[in-house]
């Protein structure tokens, strides 16, 4: 019974996305068809306008395709229920951000408790995961700082902490190194790509930079709303040897 398929997460058929801008019709995506595979990194790169965002926003549900589907461990995001579609984005998915969006008033422990309550975790749960979590992200001894009291790359670490809390099998990171500077940047990467292999999630982050990029193993690179090419990096890796021995 179990295919192929089973190593899918993410199938997008002639995903598209178009805005109405002053009488105009902006194409932010216009069929698009990818696979991920779980577990996998792949990265969304192009250049600012070309879809990058707009296609983590349905994956995350946070937007709804003007055309095509989008299917998630087989479920259809454009067939799904409002509440599924809540359910979705609450329990299966977590988001990072270029901005981190920490709440100011409440402390790492806190903001990391955050997802969990509208999963209604336990209050005593909560506060243990959250723990564990700034512990594997190398900030138990910052849990009760509130964010201002943190350095960029910190207050990043409490919100991929916070991205873990609901166990999701999907991470959505848009630009999530954008604002760090490049040893900041390289850390923060590293710490993403030890949890999502130690648990098993998949990642789909966008950025603009190709060093990033090349930590992925797979590269979707848009142009215009559309797809320009699908780098698979193993496969590059193997054309790359190939070359050398001839
Ligand atoms: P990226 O993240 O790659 O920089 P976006 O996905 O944010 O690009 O945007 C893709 C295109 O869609 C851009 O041309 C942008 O101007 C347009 N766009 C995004 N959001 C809206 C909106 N709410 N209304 C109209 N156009 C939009
Ligand atoms: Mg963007």
């Amino acid at each position: 019974m179990k295919s192929c398929n089973e190593k899918t997460i993410i199938q997008a058929e002639g995903l598209s996305r178009y805005y109405q801008a002053g009488g105009e019709v902006v194409k932010a995506l216009d069929h698009v068809t990818f696979s991920v595979k779980r577990g996998g990194f792949t990265a969304l790169v192009g250049t600012s306008g070309s879809g990058k965002s707009t296609l983590l926003n349905l994956v995350g549900t946070l937007d709804r395709p003007t055309a095509g589907d989008i299917l998630i461990e087989g479920q259809s995001l454009a067939k799904a229920t409002e509440q599924q579609r809540i359910m979705h984005r609450r329990e299966r998915v977590g988001f990072i951000f270029q901005s981190f969006n920490l709440i100011p008033t409440l402390s790492a422990a806190e903001n990391v408790e955050v997802p969990m309550m509208l999963t209604n975790v336990g209050k005593r749960q909560r506060k243990a995961r959250a723990l564990e979590l700034l512990n594997r992200v190398h900030l138990s001894h910052r849990a009760s700082h509130k964010p201002n009291q943190l350095s960029g790359g910190e207050n990043q670490r409490v919100a991929i902490a916070r991205a873990m809390a609901n166990r999701p099998a999907l991470l959505l990171a848009d630009e999530p190194t954008g604002n760090l500077d490049s040893k900041t940047e390289t850390a923060v990467l590293e710490l993403l790509i030890e949890l999502l292999t130690q648990d098993q999630v998949t990642m789909l982050l966008v950025t603009h930079d190709p060093q990033v990029a090349a930590h992925a193993d797979q590269i979707i690179h848009l142009l215009d709303g559309q797809i320009e090419r699908i780098e698979s990096l193993s496969q590059k890796d193997a054309a790359v040897s190939t070359g050398d021995q001839q």
